[in-house]
């Protein structure tokens, strides 16, 4: 509820997206309508109020995640597209609910009265009731605004491109573009990298008391915006030549940028669990990130966090607040041997973390008569279990009851 002196608005207004707020009149009053482009210019020019509205702006925003507003996207949890949509809504940190059809009878009803069956998922239900099924992600990236009609606008040739938005890329950006160079930023998935995807950030200068890794990207994407760098999400290079005298960069789906230099910052991709048929719990119950939106399909459940690192370190502590039980696999015997002291510390302090050091995993392995699977990895990775594990693997079937390859063990609800 707002009243006098507070104001409207979300994080989405001063990125130029669609905004994920309505709001509605109560009570008689005024209201002081400020022009968008007025506003960006008084969050990043006046560090007092400035400060106050993106803050309030952030903790909306992450509001509006934790409680599933925003779109909707109705599939299954087993369907590969499925999940590289609620992927990039959640890379993006874009509010939306996702709508199990395997689990939620609401998503059965609801494809019903569209007019859509199983065949035609997933769909994005975008707000007014427009549907899109199944969607790429630069259809659904123009639908929220992310993706401008066109990057390099101002020069046939940029003075500088950045490929790749995560820290390192986003601080080219703004060192470039506050020096005036006319600069592109461009990423294959979304803003922030990495470090998006951390819970708390507590080592980076400047941040005494820790920032979240989406505050940080969100800060910083304005921070580049503000001095004119021009941001293309999802675009990714897939390839890198010379025309006149200049670097162009090839886009995947058709098209380029020229750039008279290009700063490659596309830092690191994950290990992947080493476990037989791990892929397929990997479109349901094993994740590479522990951030609210896993926690929100972990809630429930306890969970297992399967590294020794600071980011496992960081996501036990988070998942801690969410599930009733998180464990922490790890194969040293001394925790402090690879993550931080302070780190070591709060989980030691922690009642709902339980460490479990084994010096050997065993590849994977299903505890029966339990509610729990654990997975070994040398990774930061959340696994939460695939069902109360009270069923017998031998009796795995192969798809599901909605027809997607089932993930390993499979068992039918009525075993339950
Ligand atoms: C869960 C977690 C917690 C962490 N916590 C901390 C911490 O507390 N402190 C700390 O110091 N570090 C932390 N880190 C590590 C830190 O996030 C990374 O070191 C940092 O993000 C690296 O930055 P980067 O820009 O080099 O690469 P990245 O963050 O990996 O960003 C690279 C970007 O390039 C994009 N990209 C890749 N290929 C292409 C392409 N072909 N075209 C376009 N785009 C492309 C990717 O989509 C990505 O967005 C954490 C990491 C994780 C995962």
């Amino acid at each position: 509820m707002h009243g006098p002196r507070r104001f409207l608005g979300e994080i989405g207004l001063l990125e130029g997206q669609v905004s994920f707020l309505t709001f509605e009149v109560r009570d008689p009053g005024a209201v002081l309508a400020v022009p968008v482009d007025k506003l960006r210019r008084l969050v990043l020019r006046d560090e007092g109020i400035g400060d106050l509205i993106l803050r309030a702006y952030l903790i909306r925003r992450s509001l509006l995640i934790s409680q599933g507003a925003g779109f909707r996207i109705i599939g299954s949890c087993y369907s590969a597209d499925t999940r590289r949509l609620r992927d990039f809504a959640a890379r993006n940190r874009l509010p939306h609910e996702w709508l199990d059809l395997e689990k939620d009878r609401q998503a059965d009803h609801m494809l019903d009265q569209l007019g859509y069956g199983i065949d035609d998922t997933p769909v994005v239900i975008w707000r007014g009731g427009e549907v899109l099924r199944n969607p790429s992600n630069a259809e659904l990236a123009a639908r929220i605004g992310l993706l401008p009609a066109t990057i390099q606008d101002r020069a046939a040739v940029a003075d500088l491109l950045v490929v790749g938005a995560g820290p390192a890329g986003l601080a080219a950006a703004v060192y470039g573009s506050s020096d005036g160079l006319d600069t592109c930023l461009i990423d294959g998935v979304a803003t922030g990298g990495q470090a998006a995807t951390s819970a708390r950030i507590e080592n980076y200068l400047g941040f005494p008391t820790g920032i979240s890794g989406t505050e940080l990207a969100e800060r910083a994407v304005l921070q580049a915006e503000k001095f004119g760098t021009r941001i293309r999400v999802p675009a990714e290079a897939t390839g890198l030549g010379g025309r006149e005298g200049h670097h162009v960069v090839a886009l995947a789906g058709g098209g380029e940028i020229s750039a008279r230099t290009v700063v490659i910052a596309t830092g690191a991709r994950y290990r992947r669990l080493q476990v037989p048929r791990i892929s397929r719990l990997e479109n349901g119950n094993v994740y590479y990130a522990a951030t609210q939106p896993e926690a929100l399909l972990c809630q429930g459940d306890p969970c297992a966090v399967v590294g020794g690192g600071n980011s496992a370190g960081q996501a036990a502590l988070f998942l801690a607040g969410r599930t009733p039980k998180v464990y922490l696999l790890v194969r040293s015997g001394d925790l402090g041997k690879t993550m931080s002291r302070y780190l070591v510390e709060e989980i030691r302090q922690d009642p709902r973390i339980e460490v479990r050091c084994t010096p050997r995993w065993p590849s994977c392995w299903v505890t029966r008569n339990s509610r729990r699977s654990w997975y070994g990895t040398t990774g930061p990775t959340t696994a939460r279990p695939s069902r109360p594990a009270t069923c017998s693997c031998s009796s795995a079937r192969r798809r599901t009851p909605r027809g997607w390859p089932a993930p390993w063990p499979w068992t039918d609800a009525a075993s339950y």
